[in-house]
């Protein structure tokens, strides 16, 4: 098994106590390198994505903007949540570049699958906004490397970060070749208030949206309710090319953003499900790509763990346990989500 470590972590694009920061993949490369993992480990150096392909999912004044921002030293962009430094744009053309090289590899046989460990985020970036800490959207970019340079027909997208994914969501839209699946908090006042089950997508893109908006605390058990019964028969139904993950670690119990209360272990079971169905689709194409995660001990175990199960380790530490809160019941709601995008 070859499984790829692309590691960009964006030092220069960091801001002092910014939940967003390089302290993430800074912590996150030193638990690898106590973990023993890295020599097992094919490491990719990131190369910066080119214009070209980030104007494959973004406009080109979006990408100007971000650019000129950059040159003038940096600023508050999205009413002051996005932050950018006057390196940020190199650092985001690595994040995104790192992500198509990992594709690169993926797709053409030379690994089997991989984790893009990568800075700034990208999955609140829509076609013509930066939002939420993110700037480009490195997981759309991937997908479009794999249909543009590598042929591939369908790619699908699943987003577990715990704030749904509006900006791949948006790129993908009105797209019948990437299906985008994103399970995350859905509540009064929670970033970004979309992303609701009546949103699955427009013209050809119908049907290839599948929003699984949950209500908080709902745990291990309903997330491994929603892969089994939803998420696994529509990729099923799909058969992606391509299986890309937006891999967020926020829906953690602990984690200071959100009350998703998903623990360690509840993470493990939905990556291995992860892996489990891109072996079953797609040859065991699988693309991890960091997105959120702002408890730094739970993401760098929960990453951990994810490396470990794409090397096929039965490997799942959990040293925080379960949510100390009651699991909230989603059986309405999943049989509510079902007939509505599984009708067939
Ligand atoms: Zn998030």
């Amino acid at each position: 098994m070859t499984t790829l470590l692309v590691y960009a972590p964006a030092l220069g694009h960091t801001k002092f106590q910014h939940p967003e920061s390089s302290q993430r993949t800074v912590a996150l490369w030193r638990a690898l390198e106590r973990s023993g993992l890295l020599p097992r480990l094919h490491q990719l150096p990131p190369v910066p994505a080119t214009v070209d392909q980030l104007r494959r999912v973004h406009t080109p004044e979006l990408i100007e903007y971000v650019h000129q921002v950059s040159l003038r030293g940096g600023g508050l962009l999205d009413h002051g949540d996005t932050y950018v430094t006057a390196s940020s744009f190199e650092l985001a053309l690595l994040a995104a570049g790192g992500c198509c090289a990992a594709v690169d590899e993926i797709m053409t046989g030379a690994a089997d699958n991989g984790f893009a460990l990568i800075r700034p985020p990208g999955h609140h970036a829509e076609t013509d906004r930066v939002s939420g800490f993110c700037l480009f959207n490195n997981a759309a970019v991937a997908a479009r490397q794999a249909q543009v340079a590598h042929g591939a027909q369908r790619v699908a997208i699943v987003d577990y970060d715990v704030h749904h994914g509006n900006g791949t969501q948006d790129i993908f839209y009105e797209d019948d070749s990437v299906l985008f699946v994103s399970i995350h908090l859905y509540a009064p006042y929670f970033y970004p208030g979309i992303g609701g089950m009546h949103e699955i997508g427009v013209g050809r893109g119908r049907g290839y949206t599948l929003n699984v908006p949950l209500p908080p605390y709902v745990g291990d058990r309903g997330y491994r309710r929603a892969f089994d019964e939803l998420i696994g028969p529509r990729l099923a139904e799909f058969r992606p090319d391509l299986l890309i993950v937006s891999a967020g670690f926020d829906a953690h119990w602990d984690d200071p953003l959100a009350s998703a209360g998903l623990s360690l272990r509840g993470y493990a079971d939905i990556t291995r499900k992860l892996i489990g169905y891109a072996q079953e689709l797609c040859a065991g194409r699988i693309l991890f790509v960091l997105e959120g995660g702002y408890q730094l001990d739970v993401l760098t175990v929960g990453v951990t763990n994810v490396l470990h199960a794409l090397l096929g380790d039965d490997v799942a530490q959990d040293p925080f346990g379960r949510m100390p809160q009651e699991e909230h019941d989603i059986s309405d709601l999943l049989a509510r989500l079902k007939t509505h995008y599984l009708s067939k």
